[in-house]
């Protein structure tokens, strides 16, 4: 596997590929890799000979200095993750080498997909998260590229971006990986002390009561409603939305029967941590 910090040494390390003709990979992550990065990674190198894996912390798509200071950082374990998984080249540029002095970055405007919910919650997220995947993107020419529906706002916004700036490049949506109790997997939950690792589980416990509700055809806004009430009496979890939405377009679903493109999603800070979660409502 081989390492680089710069543009440069990437294009080269590609390079050879490319000109044979070879699928090239590519999975962005921001590092503190765990069983979800490796998943992404291990489905890159199913279809791709080349698998890019690239590691920066991003620092303009935190909204909350506090959680960019604090994010957890494992390189060297990162680097035995991304290997065994199957990666090829680990890219891990400097904040210079992608932003140069400037961290201004533009606004982007698609409509729902960056105004409500992570994008309202998070004002300036999606700007970050754009601005420095359009840069990765450009660097590594790759002819997939993997994100996982953990981030389920974030996977609709980069397949605009790609349908947009970036034709004949293919987006490929990964499953979300859960710890055994159910808890989504994230870098984040590292930081959660033992009551708050116990308490996020209410998340899953959540989104499985709307999944039988939508499933048993009952009143899901109503179970939405009294799911944020009782929240609202938690002790340690704040309630940031949880709703139904239709996948493609981040639209609320409607009162119509429940199809593949609805997914229940959550956000919740728990003990000071801020996880989002989500899952398909229709069964498969
Ligand atoms: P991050 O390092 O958190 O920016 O994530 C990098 C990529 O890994 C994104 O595409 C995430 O959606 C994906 N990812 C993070 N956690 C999980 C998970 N539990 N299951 C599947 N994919 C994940």
């Amino acid at each position: 596997m081989n390492t680089c910090t710069t543009i440069e040494e990437l294009k080269s390390t590609i390079h050879a590929s490319k000109t044979k003709g070879k699928r090239v990979g590519f999975v962005p992550t921001m590092g503190a890799l765990h069983p979800g990065h490796a998943s992404l990674i291990e489905l890159a190198a199913q279809t791709c000979e080349k698998v890019v894996v690239s590691i920066f912390v991003n620092p303009t798509q935190f909204n909350n200095r506090e959680d960019f200071e604090t994010y957890p950082l494992t390189m060297d374990k990162d680097l035995e993750v991304a290997q065994h998984a199957g990666a090829t080249v680990v890219f891990a540029p400097h904040v210079e080498e992608l932003y140069g002095g400037d961290l201004a970055v533009a606004p982007v405007d698609y409509g729902r997909l960056t105004s409500a919910y992570e994008g309202q919650k998070r004002p300036g997220h999606f700007d970050g998260v754009v601005a420095v995947v359009r840069k990765l993107f450009s660097a590594v020419e790759a002819d997939a590229a993997f994100f996982g529906e953990k981030d389920l706002q974030q996977l609709a916004v980069i397949r605009r971006l790609a349908e947009e700036e970036f034709a004949g490049l293919e987006i490929v949506g990964c499953p979300l990986i859960r710890e055994s109790d159910g808890l989504a997997m994230s870098s984040r939950n590292v930081r959660l002390v033992r009551e708050s690792r116990q308490a996020a589980l209410v998340l899953h416990s959540w989104l499985n009561r709307i999944k039988k509700e939508a499933g048993d055809q009952g009143d899901v806004q109503t179970l939405l409603r009294v799911i944020e009430f009782e929240a609202a009496e938690m002790e340690g979890v704040e309630l940031e939305y949880i709703d139904v939405v239709n996948v493609a377009s981040f639209e609320p679903w409607n009162d119509g029967p429940i199809g593949p493109e609805a997914f229940a999603i959550v956000a919740a800070e728990v003990g000071g941590v801020r996880l989002i979660d989500n899952c398909a409502l229709a069964c498969s």
